[in-house]
């Protein structure tokens, strides 16, 4: 369509609006109440223009663009009418724009500022209201609300929390909680996305109250440190330290939203426990020592180890955490300094089990579709993801397909947040995935909703599928996994008749001793449906950690180099040889949940751990603690003295994320860049810099070992990987974010995989049969333990737990008890109680709550003084090697209170 804006001639869309016309061409209509991620309002009414012929000013957020359409935006009597809105806006407003935290970043001092509006003309009553100041990160003065509503749009259309509404009318009119109460005693998440939106000083983030006005404030683009999201931040700092966090609008998997750790949780990065200096074991004691000295003793006790005992007695694991540029250096490091393949890190406990499954059956390893995507998506399978927590950006654009009409299916054994926004909850025993999925697959088949030509054209082994699922009938499933058989019927339904389905899954799919085989499930329904390779599909494994997509793609892991090449075949191995200008180790790697076991044996006789805290992530922490004891040579690179760093014989310092450039790969594939925002504390240092002079000083400091910074990292990346042979960080710098594969400077990346064809060519199809957990409930220990993720916390607490308001949210870990089991045990809710497994014992506080189905317990992993690890199962998947996490037995007893 053609209209003409201010005398421009601008060609867009149908169904564009006319603001969104306007700003295209740079041109500025003024707005209140419009947000780019809400329906349009039209109530502060700024935003009126003139359309020529029309029958009066209309409201550019609401109107769209009509052909021929000719529309001025300033004429005389719009600013008039702007001047008296603002001017009646301002007539009850506290007017205390002198000391408000928020002038120089207010929307409505700015418009008064274009429009000459200095002060308000009618000296009727103020608004005035006691700012209310009862959360830990979020205050609210109604005094300089606008009632704009947008506040209001975020809080119900985007985040879904309903917190928030308009209370009373008229004069009186004010934004409040259900009868007034604080946010905290609401479902509040937390999130901080009302602030954002508020255009005044009325919502305003706490930490940055008081610290530093606007204009003082530097603003750095960087990407989200905690979950697989991978959300945009704007760090503002102030005297090098960081005071604030917000998101770009519209930019990023975001889209300008956050979760209360991204938004709120960046206390940790100026926190005094940050190490600072290198720290060598003396006397049984760790001192600070030089990095010089602590580099030497680091080689000299390699070297030893790999004389005595060989390179494979040494191991390292990389890290989730770190960028892809330290990880690639430091595998680099591993492979060809040490000579070894014992490189590993902790995708190995999320999401190995999708790495495995999902190559067989896809030929690569990696959520199919984009966040975005999914909003076109009119079904959904959740399963083993407790996605509003451990992914909340993740969720919110599940909730905008919800709103537009899509369906949810919820299988989870706990009544997650997810499960009560679902059409379908199937609340099933845990670890009974695979029985449920070919439960489901065999309903499809025998309703004949199958997708017949997907199944022909694109994908093979359909008969040995049908055949393994045949057994499993509505009734057959609903024994083995508790759910009721119509349940079963009506979710085979919704997903067969969906035009597109996309499947959602996470730890709860990956993490057990068949975790392989609970993906090969998925991807089978997924293909029977016809649902991969097209917008609002997929198999969408939701990653964990901020880059443990990255770190695979890297090849941190002991059996593939960056790009997930083979190291085991040699044609891979000599490729590498000649580009690192050294040779390679052929013999296999050991995974991390082998390396314990390997130290056990004596094997592996020195370890070196960058940004990893194993004795509160691995399972059976007793044996992890023993292992570590038993080592002959410990070194620990982290950013705060870890339990892990407690056993370290070398404590190396590191800097965060916010002190360093490199790039991040989310859980959509998409590489993101990160910007330096302030100087790392002390002597501590990037993680790529340390490993470059490690080894240097083991012999290998010519050009193949040497870079400038980490950009220049990437460009080796970019070469030895062809996933990433278009990103570099300047293309990262100017488009933003690329999603792999990306092959080619000029190739825009590609944000669904399988399309035409399947990375491996035919998608392939596996019988599988549902085998039970390890360890299952019997007399002595009669209750199932399941553990998993909060909100607010995050994975061992090492960050989150340095962030004071995080803390006043959730103290301390718990155990989520159902209230039949509570009744029959005796247990009273808030009370300690004691949760013993096979392998150990923890007291915690007991929650008693409906969330659990009766007979399963559920944990939180992320706290040391309740650790879940201790009690967890290290019985492992035989492909995967992923330990079974999420199922053991246990027993719980009241506690010494
Ligand atoms: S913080 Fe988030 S959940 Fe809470 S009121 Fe604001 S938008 Fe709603
Ligand atoms: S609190 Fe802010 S966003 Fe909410 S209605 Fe008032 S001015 Fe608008
Ligand atoms: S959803 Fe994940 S990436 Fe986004 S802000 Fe929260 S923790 Fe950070």
């Amino acid at each position: 369509m053609e209209l003409t804006i201010d005398g421009q001639r601008i060609q867009v869309e149908p169904g564009t609006t006319i603001l969104q016309a306007a700003r295209s061409v740079g041109i500025d209509i003024p707005t209140l109440c419009q947000d780019d991620r809400l329906e349009p309002f039209a109530a502060c009414r700024l935003c009126l223009v003139e359309v020529e012929g029309g029958r009066g000013p209309v409201a550019s957020c609401a109107a769209e663009v009509a052909d021929g359409m000719v529309v001025h935006t300033e004429t005389d009597d719009i600013v008039e009418q702007r001047r008296v809105l603002l001017d009646l806006l301002l007539s009850d407003h506290k007017p205390d724009c002198l000391t408000c935290d928020c002038s120089g970043d207010c929307r409505l001092q700015d418009l008064a500022y274009r429009y000459g509006v200095d002060m308000s003309t009618y000296t009727g009553e103020k608004r005035d209201y006691e700012v209310r100041d009862d959360t830990p990160f979020i205050v609210f003065d109604p005094s300089k609300c606008i009632l704009c509503g947008r506040c209001v749009g975020i809080c119900q259309e985007v985040q879904q929390c309903n917190v928030l509404d308009f209370s009373q009318r008229g004069f009186p009119a004010f934004i409040s909680t259900s009868y007034g109460r604080s946010m905290v005693e609401t479902p509040c998440e937390m999130c901080g996305n009302c602030v954002s939106a508020c255009p005044t000083g009325a919502l305003q983030d706490k930490q940055s109250r008081r610290t530093a006005r606007a204009w003082d404030t530097e603003k750095v683009e960087t990407v989200c440190p905690y979950c697989g999201c991978g959300c945009n931040l704007t760090l503002h700092v102030a005297d090098g330290k960081v005071v604030r966090v917000t998101s770009p609008v519209g930019e990023g998997p975001g889209g300008g939203n956050l979760c209360v750790k991204g938004r709120y949780g960046f206390e940790f990065i100026s926190h005094e426990d940050r190490l600072t200096r290198p720290l060598v074991r003396v006397d049984g004691e760790l001192k600070p020592a030089s990095w010089d000295e602590a580099l030497e003793l680091i080689v000299s006790k390699l070297y030893e180890v790999r004389e005595q005992h060989g390179p494979d007695a040494i191991a390292g694991f990389a890290s989730a955490r770190c960028t892809n540029e330290e990880d690639y250096v430091f595998q680099k490091f591993m492979r060809g300094v040490i000579g070894t393949n014992n490189v590993d890190h902790c995708a190995r406990l999320c999401h190995a089990s999708s790495v495995t499954g999902l190559s067989q059956s896809f030929g690569s390893a990696a959520m199919t579709n984009s966040f975005a995507d999914l909003e076109t998506a009119d079904a959904f399978l959740i399963i083993g993801s407790n996605t509003s927590e451990a992914h909340p950006i993740g969720a919110i654009h599940v909730k905008k397909a919800l709103r537009n009409g899509a369906k949810l299916i919820v299988a989870d054994p706990r009544e997650i947040d997810m499960a009560r926004r679902a059409d379908l909850h199937l609340q099933l025993r845990p670890g009974t995935n695979v029985a449920l999925l070919n439960g489901l697959a065999r309903a499809i088949i025998a309703e004949g909703m199958a997708d017949d030509d997907f199944i022909a054209e694109r994908t093979e082994g359909f008969e040995e599928m049908k055949q393994a699922v045949e057994p499993y009938t509505p009734e057959m499933t609903e024994e083995i996994t508790g759910v009721p058989a119509d349940r079963i019927v009506e979710a085979a339904r919704i997903l067969g008749t969906a035009t597109s389905a996309a499947i959602l899954y996470s730890m709860g799919i990956t993490q057990h001793s068949h975790g392989t085989e609970h993906v090969l499930a998925i991807s089978n329904l997924a293909m029977l449906t016809g649902n991969v390779g097209r917008p609002g599909t997929g198999v969408n494994p939701l990653r964990g950690q901020n880059n443990v997509q990255g770190a695979c793609d890297m090849g941190a892991l002991p059996n593939v180099y960056s790009g997930y090449a083979a190291a085991a075949q040699e044609v891979n191995r000599v490729r590498m040889e000649e580009a690192w200008g050294v040779g390679l180790p052929s013999t296999p790697g050991l995974t991390v949940t082998e390396t314990f076991d390997a130290i056990h044996e004596g094997k592996v006789r020195a370890l070196i751990v960058m940004g990893e805290n194993v004795m509160l992530s691995d399972p059976d922490q007793t044996h992890v603690e023993e292992a570590l004891k038993k080592l002959d040579f410990l070194v620990v690179q982290d950013i705060f003295p870890t339990e892990t760093a407690e056993f370290a014989d070398v404590v190396l310092p590191a800097a965060c994320f916010a002190e360093k450039a490199g790039t991040f790969t989310n859980t959509e594939r998409r590489v993101q860049l990160l910007h330096k925002a302030v100087e790392a504390p002390g002597e501590a240092r990037e993680d790529w810099i340390t490993f470059m002079e490690l080894a240097h000083r083991m012999g290998h400091a010519d050009a193949s070992w040497t870079w400038t910074d980490s950009a220049d990292i990437m460009e080796e990346i970019a070469r030895v990987t062809p996933q990433y042979g278009g990103v570099s960080h300047a293309r990262l710098d100017e488009e933003g974010g690329l999603a792999w594969p990306c092959p080619d400077e000029s190739h825009p990346g590609t944000p669904i995989l399988h399309t035409e064809r399947f990375a491996r060519g035919k998608g392939k199809f596996f019988g599988v049969e549902y085998k039970m957990p390890a360890e299952l409930p019997d007399e002595e220990y009669p209750l199932t333990l399941t553990t998993g993720r909060m909100l607010e916390q995050y994975h061992t607490g090492t960050m989150t737990r340095r962030v004071e308001g995080i803390n006043e949210l959730v103290p301390t870990g718990f155990v989520e008890v159902h209230p039949a089991d509570a009744e029959r045990l005796g247990v009273v809710d808030g009370a300690k109680v004691k949760v013993e497994t096979r392998r150990g014992c923890i007291e915690v506080p007991a929650w008693v709550t409906e969330r659990p189905r009766e007979g399963v317990v559920f944990i939180p992993f992320h706290f040391w003084e309740g650790p879940a690890n201790r009690l967890t199962n290290p019985e492992r998947d035989p492909q995967a090697k992923i330990p079974e996490f999420k199922v053991c037995a246990c027993r719980v007893s009241a506690g010494d209170n």
